[in-house]
This record gives structure tokens, sequence and C-alpha cells, in this order.
């Protein structure tokens, strides 16, 4: 099973956009602390904006989900792999990227 279908082109091109680099910073600027660790008491810096509804090719074009804030959640690392993996444990290979996806570190360090 994998964590991420391969290939996501058109949402894939939404993470890069302007429009939702924007929001995102907007939203990391008013929730710097991790959304989840806060509420156990802990805080920890806010990496990631993860999506509560998952952006699918139906709906990231829809503003109301794709950049709706209430639709958004501030994580940290750990949350955010959580999150899209439960209690399974994910191995070290995996890690985020930029756009805020699960990518494999192998595949990364085969491109040198
Ligand atoms: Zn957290
Ligand atoms: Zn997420």
């Amino acid at each position: 099973m994998s964590f991420y279908q391969e290939d996501r082109p058109k949402q894939k091109r939404f993470y890069s956009s302007k429009r939702w680099r924007a929001c995102r910073d907007v939203y990391l600027s008013t929730h710097p602390l991790c959304e989840r660790c806060a509420q156990a008491g802990i805080a920890s810096t806010a990496e990631h904006v993860h999506h509560k509804i998952e952006l699918t090719e139906a709906n990231y074009s829809n503003p109301m989900i794709a950049l709706n804030p209430d639709n958004l959640e501030a994580l940290c690392f750990e949350c955010h792999r959580k999150e899209h993996h439960g209690a399974s444990e994910v191995g070290e290979e995996y890690f985020f990227n930029d756009e805020g996806e699960l990518v494999r570190r192998e595949e990364i360090s085969a491109q040198g």
C-alpha cells in the first residue's frame, strides 16, 4: 500500500501555486504552534499546514476546501506524520518535503 498516490499532478501544481503558498504563510503566521501539541499542553513549532479534508483532484480547485482556514490545521512534523499514517510506524526513510508531501529519503538521495 502506498501512502500517497504517485500521480497527483493537479494537486501537486496547487501545492506549488502562489495562492497556496500565500495562504499557508498567512496561516502559519497566525498559527505558529502545532495545534495538536498545543491541545496537549506542548509548544511545538508548526511546520506544515494540513488539509483536514484531503485535497483530491475533485476538490483542490475549490477555495472553500483548498484555501479555507477552517479546513486547515497547523501541525508539527510529528503530528502531520501521525495524521497521515496513524499509529503505524513510518520508517525514518520517510519525510515531508517543502510541499508537505511525504517522500522517501532514498528517492532524494538517489538523485545525489
Ligand atoms: Zn504536534
Ligand atoms: Zn496533511
